[in-house]
């Protein structure tokens, strides 16, 4: 399976942009805006995710709301697939399957329309997000993805905070990539 060489990880690593404190004190928030506005960090993703996953022979991209609309939809038309969006509660039109997650304070729920997959049999699908924390958000995914009928054949992140064990979970599920660590 091919990985990210070294210098494509610096290109991609030095696109991001911490903002400390943001949303709230204390956390360090990673913007990944300045690697869509930045047209090599951009392609030197885009193609690598290309390079990587066009040997998987996958069937749909699940991206999650909402950075991971962004790259999914990209990735999906790159390979010549469907793109399948997992939303917060209530934005989805049609009939939907939820699944809640427990946050740091209280709970969350994601959706996915009933008949994402099309009415495909296990359908291989890849799930991708901009960024693992605590794991909540991919884990929901996952399940909502299995119970949608397809099959979650990796979970893909742009950054992983490895100093939290949300990935590990998920790696219980089905297996993770992540571009960039941070530790
Ligand atoms: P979690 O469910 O805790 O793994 O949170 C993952 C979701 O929250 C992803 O959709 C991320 O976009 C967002 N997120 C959580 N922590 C951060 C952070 N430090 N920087 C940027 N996005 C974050």
């Amino acid at each position: 399976m091919l990985i990210l060489n070294k210098i494509e990880r610096k290109i991609i690593e030095e696109a991001i942009r911490d903002v400390k404190d943001f949303p709230k004190p204390g956390v360090v928030f990673k913007d990944i805006t300045t690697i869509l506005n930045d047209k090599k960090a951009f392609s030197t993703l885009m193609n690598h995710l290309y390079q990587r996953y066009k040997e998987y022979d996958l069937d749909f991209i699940v991206g999650i709301d909402a950075r991971g609309f962004i790259f999914g939809a990209a990735l999906a038309q790159m390979l010549g697939i469907g793109f399948v969006p997992v939303r917060k509660r209530g934005k989805l039109p049609y009939t939907t399957i939820s699944e809640k997650y427990t946050l740091e304070y209280g709970i969350d729920e994601v959706e996915i329309h009933i008949d994402a997959f099309r009415g495909e049999k296990d359908a291989r699908v890849l799930l991708i997000d901009d960024l693992i924390a605590t794991g909540g958000t991919a884990n929901a995914a996952v399940t909502l993805i299995k119970q949608a009928g397809a099959h979650c054949v990796e979970a893909c992140f742009i950054i992983t905070l490895t100093f939290l064990d949300g990935y590990k979970e998920v790696e219980k599920k089905t297996p993770v990539y992540s571009l960039v660590e941070v530790k």
